[in-house]
C-alpha cells in the first residue's frame, strides 16, 4: 500500500475547496496496451504494481480537498482494480453526494455481480468512461489482454443500477476504422449515454487510422441524429 496521500495531505495540503483533482487510485491493469507508459516505459518488471492507494488516507484526503469534481484516471493504472474500490464510491456517495465523479477504465474481468453492487453505490453524479477501441474482434488489438464479455455484460449490469451517465470512449485505429457505426449501435443497445469518438496520438506505424479523423466524426453525428430521430 502507498502511503504518499500521508506524506501529501500534511506537508502540502493546505487549500481546500479544489475544482477538479486527478487521482490515480491503483497502480495495477490487467490489460496492456502496447503505448500506455506502463508498458511503453517497462517491458517485463513488475515495477509498474506497486499497489493501491491506502484507503483510509485517501478518504480523509477526499474529504479535506471537498473537490467539485473528482476524476479516477486510468492513466497507469486502473481504478477499478483497487481493492477498496466500492468502499471508495460508497464513501463519496455517502459524505459528498453532489461531488462529480468520473471512473475511467478498461472495464475487463469484474462480474456482472461486482457492477450490480457498484451500481447500488453510485448516484447521477458519477460518469464512468469505458475505453473500448472497436468491437469483439478488434478491441484487443489495442487494449491487448482485455475481456470482451466481461465489459459488454459489465456495462449492461452497471446500466440495471446506476442512475449516472455511462460514456463509451472509441479511440480511432486503423484496425477499428470501419467499425464507428456498429460500436455506436451497440453502445445504444446496452445503455451507453454517450459514445465518444477520440483521435489520438498514440499510434504504431500500423494502427495509425488511414482515414481522415474528422470526416469519421461526422459521418458519427449524422448517423447519431437520425438514430436519435428514429428512437
Ligand atoms: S487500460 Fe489504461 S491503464 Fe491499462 S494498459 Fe491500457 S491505457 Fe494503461
Amino acid at each position: 500500500m502507498l502511503n504518499v496521500l500521508n506524506y501529501f495531505s500534511k506537508n502540502f495540503l493546505r487549500a481546500k475547496n479544489f475544482r477538479k483533482i486527478e487521482l490515480e487510485i491503483s497502480t495495477r491493469c490487467p490489460v496492456r496496451c502496447p503505448l500506455c507508459p506502463r508498458n511503453m516505459n517497462i517491458t517485463g518488471d513488475k515495477s509498474w504494481n506497486t499497489g493501491f492507494l491506502e484507503t483510509e488516507p485517501l478518504l480523509k484526503f477526499i474529504d479535506h480537498a471537498d473537490a467539485e469534481q473528482l476524476i479516477f484516471c486510468g492513466g497507469y493504472g486502473d481504478p477499478i482494480y483497487h481493492p477498496d474500490f466500492k468502499k471508495i464510491i460508497s464513501h463519496i456517495s455517502k459524505n459528498h453526494p453532489e461531488m462529480r465523479l468520473m471512473i475511467e477504465t478498461n472495464g475487463s474481468y469484474k462480474k456482472e455481480e461486482w457492477w450490480e453492487d457498484l451500481g447500488k453505490h453510485t448516484n447521477k453524479y458519477h460518469k464512468f468512461s469505458f475505453s473500448i477501441d472497436g468491437l469483439e474482434d478488434s478491441n484487443e488489438k489495442y487494449r491487448v489482454n482485455a475481456n470482451w464479455a466481461s465489459i459488454i455484460s459489465g456495462i449492461k449490469a452497471l446500466r440495471r443500477y446506476h442512475k449516472g451517465n455511462i460514456q463509451w470512449k472509441y479511440i480511432l485505429f486503423s484496425h477499428n476504422q470501419h467499425q464507428v457505426i456498429e460500436a455506436y449501435k451497440l453502445a445504444m443497445s446496452i445503455g451507453v449515454d454517450h459514445f465518444k469518438l477520440v483521435k489520438s496520438d498514440r499510434h504504431t506505424e500500423e494502427s495509425r487510422p488511414t482515414v481522415n479523423f474528422d470526416k469519421v466524426e461526422s459521418e458519427l453525428i449524422s448517423f447519431q441524429e437520425t438514430w436519435k430521430q428514429q428512437a
